[in-house]
């Protein structure tokens, strides 16, 4: 399996010098279909112990694997997640479905590509309400639902808001102006934390926290004036420890018992790499290599596991259902593209 996605990820993007990079991306999104519709079957699942209580999905955004200390980064800002990894199972070769924001996170919530989804970039396409999202299956079986997200890309009008009973994100404009109406991973929590209080301990849950921080613009000053020496890592370290803050929260107010927590990333960041400066076009895997790491609920006996089989974020969502005791969502397959 991983000699196939050397290939995909080693052949595709040399395509793509001698052709058109969007046909590229194209051909690199068949390549992992076939590997995550094999790789998602070999997930092991086999002795795991009682299904998670309630589970919280945690997406960074524009988060390569190898800024991770876990995945073996020096300067890591992350022990929040190396934490996590270091109780949990972390999955060394995962690749996200597509490297653009919206797209991504409709592949990690619906458990698809965005063959069958339809949404093929960020802004011009919304997820269609037929769609089956697993915050639709959690709520069904009676979990409370919520999302909080750091970015206008993933609107609920863009459709990801299905099945969240509170869907949050920074204020839509009237004016499309996506990458300025954003809000800090601290403002994320902080919304978070005041929906958590409200729940009664006991009740199950699904959410979904999103943070943006990473994605550019990033601030070369802090807020003292003094410059900083690595934005980037320094914005993943923000996210880490507003995770942090989340996580002994829900630990006090006895909600982190038997909690399954999920950190990923939609898509890496090329940062200059392959003349590429941010992400979103050429399928490297410096845009396309991404954290996974489990931890929690029913995985709590297997600290410390390291997987290396190639998977794609289209396995997190029958992953989560499946640790949480929930049957498959029923999925709807497309092969159109619609606007
Ligand atoms: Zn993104």
């Amino acid at each position: 399996m991983r000699v196939v996605v050397d290939r995909c990820v080693r052949w595709v993007p040399r395509f793509a010098t001698i052709a058109s990079p969007r046909l590229a991306a194209v051909l690199f999104a068949v390549c992992v279909s076939v590997i995550g519709s094999r790789a998602a079957a070999k997930i092991d699942s086999a002795a795991l112990g009682a299904e998670a209580s309630s589970v919280l999905l945690v997406t960074f955004d524009t988060v390569r694997a190898d800024r991770i200390g876990a995945y073996g980064y020096a300067a890591a800002t992350t022990p929040t997640i190396d934490g996590l990894a270091a109780r949990g199972v972390l999955f060394e070769s995962a690749l996200s479905a597509t490297p653009t924001t919206l797209p991504s996170h409709a592949s990690i919530l619906t458990g698809t590509y965005p063959s069958a989804h339809g949404v093929h970039d960020n802004g011009v396409f919304a997820l269609e309400r037929d769609a089956v999202l697993i915050s639709e299956v959690f709520r069904q079986r009676g979990f409370r639902t919520a999302a909080f997200v750091g970015t206008y890309i993933l609107d609920a009008s863009f459709g990801l808001d299905q099945g969240f009973e509170t869907y949050r994100g920074p204020a839509s404009t009237l004016e499309f102006r996506m990458h300025a109406a954003r809000r800090s991973a601290d403002e994320v929590v902080d919304e978070a934390i005041s929906w958590f209080e409200q729940l009664d301990r006991g009740e199950r849950f699904f959410v979904w926290v999103h943070f943006y921080d990473p994605h550019r613009p990033l601030p070369e000053r802090d807020a003292s004036g003094r410059k900083i020496e690595d934005p980037y890592d320094a914005a993943i370290g923000s996210c880490d420890r507003e995770l942090g803050r989340l996580l002994r929260f829900l630990d006090a107010r006895g909600l982190g018992e038997n909690l399954l927590t999920v950190v990923t990333a939609d898509h890496g960041e090329s940062n200059g790499e392959h003349g590429e400066a941010t992400h979103g076009i050429f399928v490297y895997q410096s845009a396309m290599r991404v954290p996974l790491i489990f931890s929690g609920g029913p995985l709590a006996g297997r600290e410390g596991v390291r997987i290396d089989r190639a998977v794609t974020n289209t396995a997190i969502a029958p992953t989560l259902l499946k640790l949480a005791g929930l049957p498959p969502a029923q999925k709807r397959r497309r092969f159109c593209c619609r606007a």
